[in-house]
Parts: C-alpha cells; structure tokens; sequence
C-alpha cells in the first residue's frame, strides 16, 4: 500500500474541486482546486455549509433529488449553478458520492465538481 500521504497529496493537488462533508453538508475539507474555483480559502468554508456555493436561485426540488440520493447512498451526479465568493456565477458539474462506515452507514459525502461554463 501507499503511505498516507500519497493519498492526501492526491487529493489535494487533483485538478477538480473536491471536497469532505460530513452527513449535513457542513465542509470538514476542501482541496486546492477547490480554492481556486470557488474563491474561497480552506479557512473561510470549513464548518460551513456547502450551501454557500448555491445561487439561491436553483428550484428547491433539484436539492431535494440530490438528497433523496445521496441519503439513499446513490451518487448523484448533475449541474448545478453555483456563485463563486466574489459573487460570478458559474456551471459546475458536480459527482456528490456518501462514503459509508463499516457498518454501512453514510459518515461523510465527497463532493466533485468543476467549471462547464464554457462548454454549453
Ligand atoms: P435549503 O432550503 O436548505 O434546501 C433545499 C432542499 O434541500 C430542502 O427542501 C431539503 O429537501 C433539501 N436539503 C437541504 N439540506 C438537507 C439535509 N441536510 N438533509 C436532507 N435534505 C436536505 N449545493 C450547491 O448549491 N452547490 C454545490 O456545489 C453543492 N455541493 C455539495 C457537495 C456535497 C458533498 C453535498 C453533500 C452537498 C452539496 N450541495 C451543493 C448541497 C447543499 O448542501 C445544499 O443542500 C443546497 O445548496 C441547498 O441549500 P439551500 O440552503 O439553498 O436550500
């Protein structure tokens, strides 16, 4: 096996937004990329809500779906419009997964997503 750190280093430098949750969204982690899509050092999120990268303007009910699933331990996966901190609005393609305990219940989520703005 690889060490520890391996692993980290991974996640940390991959070139796509990712971030740990635990079971209500609130943000445990988040990686460099993450950073810099959003705006927003690791500082400024831990402890908050991923909610805080939502437009207020998306229809409850896509949130809704997007629980349904992930509480069903699912992997839902779509575009949502997200608002950077400075307020610029963008596409983000989002893969949201639950990584289950060994007794099978959801303890955190990961959360993938990256910049499709340019591409519709
Ligand atoms: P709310 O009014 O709080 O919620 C809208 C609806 O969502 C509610 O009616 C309810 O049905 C459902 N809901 C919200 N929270 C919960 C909960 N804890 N348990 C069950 N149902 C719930 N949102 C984004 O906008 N952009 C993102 O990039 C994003 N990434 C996420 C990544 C991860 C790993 C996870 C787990 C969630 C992510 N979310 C993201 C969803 C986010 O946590 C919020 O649920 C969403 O932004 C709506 O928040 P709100 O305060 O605007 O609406």
């Amino acid at each position: 096996p690889l060490p520890p750190r391996v692993y980290f280093e991974t996640v940390e430098q991959a070139p796509v937004a990712i971030s740990i949750t635990d079971d209500k969204a609130d943000i445990l982690y988040v990686n460099a990329a993450f950073e810099q899509l959003t705006g927003y050092d690791r500082d400024q999120v831990i402890g908050r809500n991923q909610s805080i990268l939502s437009n207020n303007a998306t229809p409850s009910s896509i949130y809704q779906q997007l629980w349904r699933t992930i509480q069903s331990k699912n992997t839902w996966t779509g575009i949502l419009v997200n608002r950077t901190r400075d307020g610029g609005d963008y596409l983000a393609e989002l893969i949201i997964s639950p990584v289950l305990d060994a007794g099978g219940r959801i303890r955190f989520f990961l959360g993938m997503h990256r910049d499709v703005t340019r591409e519709h």
